[in-house]
């Protein structure tokens, strides 16, 4: 990597290169057994916390790393190239729910929840989809009664990653029935753990079974869980959505350029299609400007202190590259894409980064909308 950097971005990289070099896991992360993933990825944000790397982005005030948008990229890239585990069951806690609580969460529930969060300790899903609102999630249904200083919730959500070892939930929850649609939302931080929620997971054809429906039967939980005001929780989640629009896949863009590379010895294997150079080409190309991208906007949020509306061209960008690299990948290896090693469990991990945080659709829509100001319809 060559960005021109500072003499003092050039020291932290190279006191990150040698940090990783001797504190990278020997051995990778344990697929498919889900506890003894949270296991590994708790020890290893240990040794982040301990190195002064936990919550990368996040101010100091608040137990982060506090490093510069420049240092955060210089640490996924040299994380990458070390072969560094990524957030894995930390990724919703760490990437957006901690992101939002900075944002929009009392003293009190900061104090209460993101030392929890950088440590390790509590490891977080999110809950908003739903059977019947997944890109239109406004329609969401599950119901928020306030009953007291409780609120009594009743519902269900449906693809919540890990939410089978989660501890705790930021949960969009309706609250005022009469209210229009995107004024009745309440944003709420759940215990997992709560009478009432229960949690069943779903197998699909990745085979790890990390996603999972959420059930809740009048689940009670405290008022004062309630994240940005009770009824603003639209405006809540919206932070939420650009944290993991944003920056929050930086890593596993940095991954995605690696697994092009990686694919490049296979192209000229017997068996692979005659245009197979042409296309790893072009995979290699979608990668690096989506890379690019996101240095764009990594300046935004240099500039705003929070992704803009072009975070949802990074997330565009990204479900593209995603999609021409996973093509080219299942065209060069066959079968073996999908279930041989690093390189396909990227395949496999296509899915939730074409469509989490949004669906390409979605994206455009926004696009259309808030940035070149065309009609809704
Ligand atoms: C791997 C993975 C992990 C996930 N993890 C979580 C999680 O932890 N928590 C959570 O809450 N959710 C999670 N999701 C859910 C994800 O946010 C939804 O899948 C996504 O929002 C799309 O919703 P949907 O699946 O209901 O599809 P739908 O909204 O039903 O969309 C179906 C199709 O219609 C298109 N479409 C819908 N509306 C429009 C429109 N207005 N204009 C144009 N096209 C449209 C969509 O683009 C899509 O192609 C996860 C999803 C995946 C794949």
């Amino acid at each position: 990597m060559d960005l021109l950097l500072t003499d003092d971005e050039r020291a932290f990289r190279d006191r990150v290169r040698a940090w990783l070099e001797t504190h990278v896991p020997g051995e990778p992360r344990p697929l498919g057994d889900l506890a003894a993933g949270r296991e590994f990825d708790v020890a290893w944000q240990r040794e982040l916390a301990a190195a002064g790397y936990a919550g990368l982005s996040w101010p100091r005030e608040y137990g982060g790393a506090g490093l510069s948008p420049v240092e955060e990229l210089i640490f996924h890239v040299e994380s990458a190239a070390a072969g560094a585990p990524d957030l894995g069951t930390l990724f919703v806690g760490l990437a957006h729910a901690g992101p939002t609580l900075i944002h929009a969460g009392s003293p009190e529930i900061q104090r209460q929840f993101l030392p929890r969060i950088l440590s390790g300790e509590d490891i977080w899903c999110q809950g908003f989809s739903e059977p019947g609102a997944g890109s239109d999630l406004a329609a969401i249904r599950t119901k928020g009664v306030v009953d007291g200083s409780v609120l009594v919730v009743t519902g269900q959500k449906i693809w919540t990653s890990y939410a089978q070892v989660a501890d705790r939930q930021e949960l969009l929850v309706r609250t005022d029935p009469e209210a229009p649609r995107h004024q009745g939302l309440s944003w709420v931080v759940a215990d997992m753990d709560t009478p009432g929620i229960e949690v069943r997971p779903i197998r699909t054809a990745a085979d790890d079974h990390h996603l999972c429906e959420v059930f809740y039967d009048e689940a009670r939980i405290p008022l004062e869980r309630v994240v940005g005001d009770l009824n603003n929780g639209w405006r809540t989640a919206m932070t939420t959505l650009s944290f993991e629009r944003g920056t929050a896949f930086l890593a596993e863009q940095v991954r995605l350029r690696q697994r092009v590379a990686g694919l490049a010895e296979y192209v000229d294997h017997p068996g692979a299609p005659p245009d197979a150079a042409a296309r790893w080409a072009r995979a290699s190309a979608a990668a690096d400007a989506l890379f690019a991208m996101s240095l764009r906007s990594i300046s935004e949020v240099r500039r705003m202190g929070q992704p803009g509306p072009a975070a949802s061209m990074v997330k565009l960008a990204t479900a593209d590259a995603e999609r021409v690299v996973g093509e080219l990948q299942m065209d060069l290896l066959g079968p073996d894409a999908v279930w041989v090693n690093e390189l396909s469990r990227g395949w496999r991990e296509q899915f939730a980064y074409i469509f989490g945080g949004g669906t390409p659709e979605i994206q455009r829509n926004l696009i259309g909308e808030r940035m070149l100001g065309l009609p809704r319809n």
